[in-house]
């Protein structure tokens, strides 16, 4: 059973702001929230990214203490880690990207080690498509690619990300993203237009209020987990994603019905994300904790309804 996940992305410095406080320099980036989430997992998941000199070795240490495998993380002396700041709005659903400092990124060769060439599940976490499509070539047969962008590169690298799109199984975005890329209002709408682009498979993620899948006809719709505090949704559509395909990759299943079910683990991954400041409530997340709150999402949605 092949059970390789590769996931490649940003590890970064994040400073937040939120109405409940600002943070310093915290861990961050899209490669760690997906990593911490797929390690809740029996998965065996290798990172492909890059830090620089000043990159804590205490994060480094933390990550694989999580199983993770970071023989793809390259380290570039005398260079700076990814930095990105962001304020959040009242509603917490937007943000205000305040920094963005590619650092590393700019001079980021990605290589999969050998030993994930053969990887089965894929997850081109968001970052420069280049960098996507390079990846995507050095891999041998992967069973599912799933993609994720913002709005960074929906801008300003238009053509190549189209071209990353059109490989991929699943494509993974927010709301705004997805009408970003359509030209469109309509949700529905945007995630025919998308699937036309190339993916099977498109994800709509819409904050606090849950997500969507499409699939040709079909949609499901999982809910936000209504919670009573919610201190900063950074990393949300990352743990989301790497709660999901982690699911997937363990269960080795691929089908609609899987994916409805991945939905679900992906979204109460997600809920804990957003109840502390960056990485902090992953860290300490355990799987009974996860599973009790997929029951949750169960309790919340299940009714029965007679009609007379
Ligand atoms: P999310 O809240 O799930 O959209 O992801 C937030 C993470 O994305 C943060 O930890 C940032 O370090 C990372 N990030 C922000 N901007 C970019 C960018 N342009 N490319 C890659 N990663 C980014």
């Amino acid at each position: 059973m092949n059970t390789k996940l590769l996931a490649l992305g940003t590890m970064a410095f994040d400073a937040i702001e939120t109405p409940f406080g600002k943070t310093g320099k915290i861990l961050g980036g899209c490669a760690t929230y997906i990593g911490l989430a797929a390690s809740q997992f029996k998965v065996d998941c290798g990172l492909v990214s890059v830090v620089g000199e000043d990159f804590d070795e205490a994060y480094i240490s933390l990550l694989k203490s999580k199983g993770l495998d970071l023989t793809g993380v390259e380290i570039i002396k005398g260079e700076k880690t990814f930095f990105w700041s962001g304020k959040y709005h009242n509603d917490l659903n937007t943000r205000t990207t305040l920094d963005t400092q590619l650092n590393v990124l700019t001079k980021f060769k990605p290589i999969v080690p050998e030993h994930y060439k053969d990887a089965s599940m894929i997850l081109l976490g968001n970052l420069d498509p280049n960098l996507q499509l390079s990846v995507l070539e050095q891999l041998k047969q992967p069973k599912l690619v799933v993609m994720d962008t913002m709005n960074f590169w929906i801008e300003g690298y238009r053509g190549k990300l189209d071209e990353v799109i059109a490989k991929v199984d699943i494509l993974s975005i927010n709301d705004e993203e997805a009408r970003q890329i359509s030209g469109t209002h309509s949700l529905v709408e945007a995630a025919k237009i998308i699937q036309n682009m190339g993916p099977n498979y498109v994800i709509i993620k819409k904050g606090e209020h849950g997500a969507l899948l499409f699939h040709g006809t079909q949609i499901f719709c999982v809910p936000g987990l209504p919670l009573e505090e919610v201190f900063d949704p950074t990393g949300a559509g990352d743990s989301f994603i790497g709660g999901f395909i982690g699911f997937l990759t363990q269960n080795q299943t691929y089908s609609f019905e899987a994916m409805k079910s991945a939905m679900v683990v992906g979204s109460a991954m997600a809920s804990f994300t957003v109840q502390q400041f960056g990485t902090k409530a992953l860290e300490s997340l355990t799987v009974k904790q996860l599973y009790q709150r997929i029951e949750a999402f169960k309790a919340l949605t299940e009714f029965e309804i007679e009609i007379t």
